[in-house]
């Protein structure tokens, strides 16, 4: 049987959301039109019951406690609370703060905001590997450093970052951690407690979820850590984030966090292979690729792969019946080639050779192989200087 095309193989931009999550969401959509902070009423009360529900899984998925969980409208909102919120609660403490120069914009944005108001920031390097050094943190860290924000796993190459070594040294250090965990949640185990975040970032629709929603973990105890609201209103969530609830939203981001809670460990393990697949028939094919970041420890689903002598605009408007990237969403706009693989160690003529294949959760084998023989038939025509019929 053909595969359908396009093939979506970029679920680091978004993933689909899932038929399951997408019945609980049409289901609370259409039936629970309540405001959960109606006290007085059965309509309240029924948002309220689905919204606590939906607390304990996004918890669950976490290790953590359902008190600790603030829904927003997604990763970007919630790394920004963490961030300036962080910082405005601790400022007395202390002016500096740490992070890594493998960042998404949604943090590393706020901190230049930050940077720009009179906080130190100081970014770490990772090694040519794509990972942070534990080692490297511990030494920014100062007596006056009030927060570290490292991401969990890196959106362009999959690198799964040291995070429980370095909530160690934080905890150490009494150094509270936030994570930016929008790729590494659903798809990788995460213990906060294990862990030693205080702080963590989450989104709806990289957890095959819908689109505007997403949570920030905050810890209550050991230590209990304040925040001070980014806006203020109704006095929802602890106060934190004024704003009725988004109670569809909430919903089936519950329901992605169970699924993904309940599939992870298989779901994983199917990837990886998935993952394996395409690497070999990628290798098998071609001379010349270069698999950028880390192979270990890297997100089951994520191939970051670098084709001397084909710049990936080219290869991209070549391979329209595969939806791949060159770099993250965001940033894909600039036609530059990716910072992130500059950063760690790539020339501009490798980083502008690559591209960003995201596995998912209803990736097949049949799109694997269609996907990795079209590359090879592109790639191998563009050094031959012709141009592939599609
Ligand atoms: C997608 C992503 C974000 C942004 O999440 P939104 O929910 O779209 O705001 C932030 N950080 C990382 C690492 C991401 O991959």
């Amino acid at each position: 049987m053909p595969v359908k095309t396009p093939v979506y193989l970029d679920h680091h931009a978004t993933t689909p959301i899932d038929p399951r999550v997408l019945e609980v969401l049409q289901r609370v959509q259409r039936d629970q039109f309540g405001n959960p902070a109606s006290s007085g009423h059965a309509f309240g009360w029924a948002a309220a019951k689905l919204v606590d529900t939906a607390r304990e899984q996004v918890a669950a998925l976490l290790g953590a406690g359902a008190r600790e969980i603030i829904f927003t409208s997604g990763a970007t909102e919630s790394n920004n609370l963490a961030l300036l919120g962080c910082a405005e609660a601790y400022a007395a403490r202390g002016r500096h703060l740490v992070t890594t120069n493998l960042e998404h914009e949604a943090v590393e944005l706020p901190l230049a905001h930050l940077a720009q108001g009179g906080w130190r920031v100081s970014t770490v390097a990772a090694g040519t590997d794509g990972l942070m050094i534990p080692e490297a943190i511990s030494s920014a860290l100062t007596a006056d450093t009030v927060l570290v924000s490292m991401i969990a796993a890196q959106n362009e190459i999959g690198t799964i970052q040291p995070l429980a070594e370095v909530g160690r040294i934080c905890k150490d250090r009494g150094v509270i951690l936030h994570t930016d965990a929008a790729q590494a949640a659903g798809r990788i185990p995460l213990d906060v407690d294990a862990l030693g975040v205080d702080l963590l970032s989450l989104s709806g629709h990289k957890i095959y979820g819908p689109k505007g929603v997403g949570a920030l973990y905050v810890r209550r105890r050991n230590p209990r850590v304040s925040l001070i609201p980014r806006q203020q209103g109704g006095g929802q969530e602890r106060g934190l984030r004024s704003g009725t609830l988004n109670v569809p939203g909430i919903v089936a981001l519950g329901e992605a966090c169970r699924i993904a809670a309940h599939e992870l460990t298989d779901e994983s393990r199917r990837l990886l292979e998935l993952r394996d697949r395409f690497w070999h028939r990628l290798r098998e094919g071609l001379s010349g690729v270069h698999l950028n970041g880390a192979e270990k420890p890297r997100l089951a689903g994520n191939l970051n792969v670098s084709f001397e002598g084909v710049g990936s605009r080219k290869l991209l408007t070549q391979l329209t019946q595969l939806a791949v990237s060159t770099g993250s969403a965001c940033s894909s706009a600039d036609a530059g080639p990716s910072t992130i693989l500059q950063r760690i160690g790539l020339t501009p003529e490798m980083a502008g050779a690559s591209l960003r294949i995201g596995l998912g959760r209803f990736t097949t084998v049949q799109e694997v192989d269609f996907a990795a023989n079209r590359i090879v038939a592109v790639v191998a025509s563009l050094r031959d200087g012709g141009t592939e019929a599609e």
